[in-house]
């Protein structure tokens, strides 16, 4: 199956690419001041974002998440979005801070949210959550095979079934998906083709 991109991962295997982000998460938002320092040779900001289902203070989590925007920005990083509840005013914020490769985690929304993400040239990164949302496979059927990515989150379950998943609900082949995962990458990082 070779080597396969696990976008979003918190148990690397070190078997995939599993690229690591440096980020202060929504969650934390009121417990932690943000030392730009810790982006000293970040090439991924991640996770970042809002989360309204969460009791962090929302204000707090608005603040931190456009300082490291401006981050973002500044340096021309790629950022992971941690979205929950939150669809709109992070597009707000991405599309004021000028953020262009940008990847949503563990995606869980409707066709018109993908739509516009994908509107925008942004990343869908969908995770094992899919499976249990119908609004959300609806989504990934929509999603075109050049803005999306496959992940494993929280879970210890291995990528290859994250892939399968997206490939039963799409019906496309593994090497069709494997391949457009390796596109969109590169494009993430601005990996240009030889
Ligand atoms: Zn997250």
């Amino acid at each position: 199956m070779g080597r396969l991109i696990n976008i979003h991962t918190h148990h690397p295997t070190g078997r995939h690419l599993e690229p690591q982000g440096v980020g202060i998460h929504p969650w934390d938002a009121d417990k932690t001041s943000l030392d730009v320092s810790i982006f000293q040779d970040a090439e991924l900001i991640g996770e970042i974002g809002l989360d309204y289902a969460c009791t962090t203070d929302r204000k707090a989590q608005e603040e931190l998440f456009c300082r490291q925007l401006a981050v973002a920005e500044e340096r021309r990083l790629p950022v992971v979005i941690h979205c929950v509840k939150a669809f709109e005013p992070i597009l707000k914020l991405l599309l004021k801070h000028k953020i262009e490769r940008v990847v949503f985690h563990g995606f869980i929304g409707s066709v018109e949210q993908a739509a516009k993400a994908v509107e925008n040239g942004y990343f869908l990164s969908y995770g094992f959550c899919t499976e249990r949302s119908t609004k959300t496979i609806k989504a990934l059927q929509a999603t075109p095979l050049s803005n999306l990515f496959a992940e494993t989150d929280t879970t210890p379950r291995p990528i290859e079934e994250a892939y399968e998943m997206i490939c039963k609900i799409k019906g496309c082949s593994h090497e069709e998906l494997q391949w457009a995962i390796e596109q969109n990458y590169n494009r993430l990082f601005s990996i240009n083709d030889k």
